[in-house]
């Protein structure tokens, strides 16, 4: 760890980086990662021109480490409830010969997670595969479904299990979802979907991009308020 006044920070040298890139996390706090070669002397100031992120990302994080337990803690659930798509599942655990564990679907609302269920990890695992399978399922759709109605269009989306955001738009046009918004309330998730396919036309925060988005939700600001403490809605085993 390095010190420069308010960041600590580590250097990660990575043979694929072409440029350098500031990472944020929980586990790591805050990454500097350089391409080979890199003058480490260059970072104090790339650090200062990107004060403001550090900042904000660090805040972000700050606020899930109050979420966030350990591995040996984990409750697994016994039921789950996904107001995105309006679904209640109540689960049950049967052990099984497999070595392995696997979460199926008996009917519309039964989840059986079967096989060695004495493994937490591993049940926990099998149940955010399941969740994965149901944000491509259900998510999807809908982000489709906003995009038609708003007549905004994107290239691809895809799930993903992000730790500080709820969403994302490349410059590619590529949305990536995160599978915790099934946790969260359908007008939630609909702002989140419009926030990413207004990317798609300002690809950053501008005051440009704001009037755009009001336009399509006028109580955008609010939702983005409320989105920053909707994390609380994640059961803590989804991690
Ligand atoms: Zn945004």
């Amino acid at each position: 760890m390095m010190n420069l006044g308010l960041f600590e920070y580590r250097v990660r040298k990575s043979p694929r980086a072409k440029h350098l890139r500031l990472k944020m996390s929980l586990q790591n706090g805050l990454e500097v990662i350089v391409p080979k070669g890199f003058d480490l002397n260059l970072i104090p100031e790339v650090l200062r021109k990107n004060n403001r992120w550090i900042r904000t990302a660090k805040r972000k994080i700050e606020h899930q480490a109050k979420f966030a337990i350990k591995e040996s803690d984990i409750i697994l659930p016994d039921h789950i409830s996904l107001p995105a798509v309006g679904e209640n599942w109540s689960l049950q655990y049967r052990t099984g010969k497999a070595a392995w564990v696997g979460a199926y679907e008996d009917g519309t609302a039964q989840l059986s997670i079967r096989g060695n269920i004495q493994d937490k990890a591993a049940c926990k695992a099998a149940l955010k595969r399941w969740l994965t399978r149901k944000a491509k399922e259900t998510l999807i759709s809908r982000l489709e479904q906003v995009g038609a109605d708003n007549s905004l269009k994107f290239n691809k989306a895809i799930v993903r299990c992000q730790k500080t955001r709820w969403a994302s738009c490349s410059r590619y046009k590529t949305i990536s979802l995160n599978l915790k918004l099934l946790f969260l309330p359908m007008p939630l998730v609909r702002y989140v979907f419009l926030h990413e396919l207004c990317h798609t036309i300002h690809m950053n925060h501008s005051q440009k991009y704001w009037s755009f988005l009001a336009v399509k939700e006028p109580e955008c600001r609010s939702l983005d308020k409320e989105l920053r403490d909707a994390w609380r809605l994640v059961p803590p085993w989804v991690g």
